[in-house]
């Protein structure tokens, strides 16, 4: 495995949700992602003449050599509709490797660590966000910061939403999360977990998942939220069919106080949203369950905290 900063940027369409599709893709690409900055406003460089731009940073491990890696991103450019005009020109995503660990090299495809990291200042506000000691030719990322000139880049905290999702779910000694449509087992002491932890925040959900709450109820005290390309329509839900109108929604919800949002299944919306998860509430439940669907990996999330119930262990992991 090698650990690896991608910059992300965009200053056309819609910047924000390209970028967080860009995520969505590297992490389906087995790309894990490790931590993602914020995203920042930025006045456009080299060529002034052009709209805004938008670039966070974020860390990566991944299998394979720095070309394959290339590779991947590209192919992720052209899926998200980059065209290349003109050099340094406006474009609706730009995914460039600033640093390998490790890794210095100079080809014609591939120059590592970026030539331009160091003089950029859009690229080191969010790398020095996520990594203030990587070091880059002899010198911190905090340090290359240091003395620059930062006018104009922002956060932008709105377009930084939906940062952070939690993730709960319960699943047995094998990973599995459920079966037949169903939760493993009823233990209460796990109930009563899900709803002290979850009360008063917005939970996520899948079709399955909602149909299968207690009398197809909403979640009382919660604000409930299904994502499913599905027409469903039920009363307590808000439903969306895709992430933009998820964002679009959750930055009305949560911009008049802050919530906590949790992603609670199923697998799908787990797969889905861990892109975006930066804590995540796992019970662990004694024994196997001969389940059907499992919880995917919790690539770069480190156990932060563990208490042992009666019944099952309660851990919360987290982006490390
Ligand atoms: P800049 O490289 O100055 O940020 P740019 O991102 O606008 O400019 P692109 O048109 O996206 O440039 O890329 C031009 C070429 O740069 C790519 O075809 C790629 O082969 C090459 N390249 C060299 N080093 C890197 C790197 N570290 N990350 C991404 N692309 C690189
Ligand atoms: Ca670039
Ligand atoms: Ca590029």
């Amino acid at each position: 495995m090698v650990t690896a900063y991608i910059g992300i940027g965009a200053n056309l369409g819609s910047r924000g949700e390209t970028m967080r599709a860009a995520l969505r893709k590297m992490a389906e690409a087995g790309i894990s992602l490790a931590a993602v900055s914020a995203f920042y406003e930025t006045p456009p460089w080299g060529k002034t003449d052009q709209p805004p731009f938008l670039n966070a940073a974020v860390r990566i491990s991944f299998d394979g050599t720095p070309r394959m890696l290339l590779g991947v991103l590209q192919r992720i450019e052209r899926e998200l509709g980059r065209v290349r005009h003109e050099h340094w020109g406006a474009r609706t995503i730009d995914l460039d490797i600033l640093h390998i660990d490790g890794m210095s090299m100079a080809d014609a495809a591939l120059t590592l660590p970026h030539p331009y990291l160091t003089e950029r200042a859009f690229v080191l506000v969010p790398l020095a966000e996520i990594a203030p000691a990587l070091q880059v030719q002899g010198k911190t990322a905090a340090a290359w910061l240091c003395g620059m000139d930062t006018a104009g880049i922002v956060r932008a905290p709105e377009l930084s939403l939906p940062y952070p999702l939690d993730l709960i779910v319960a699943c047995d000694t094998a990973g599995g999360i459920g079966r037949a449509g169903g939760l493993l087992t009823d233990c209460p002491e796990d109930m009563a977990h899900f709803r002290a932890v979850t009360m008063g925040g917005i939970v996520i959900m899948g079709r399955r998942t909602m149909e299968s709450l207690p009398g197809g109820r909403p979640l009382a005290g919660r604000e409930n939220i299904v994502l499913t390309q599905t027409r469903v329509q039920a009363e307590g839900f808000r439903v969306v069919a895709e992430l933009s109108a998820l964002w679009t929604l959750l930055g009305q919800l949560v911009s008049a106080e802050e919530r906590p949002i949790f992603v609670i299944g199923g697998a799908a919306c787990y797969r889905l949203l861990l892109p975006y998860v930066h804590r995540a509430y796992v019970t662990r439940l004694a024994g196997i369950y001969d389940a059907d669907v499992f919880l995917p990996p919790l690539d770069g999330f480190v156990r932060t905290k563990s208490r042992s119930g009666k019944d099952c262990i309660f851990e919360i992991y987290e982006r490390y």
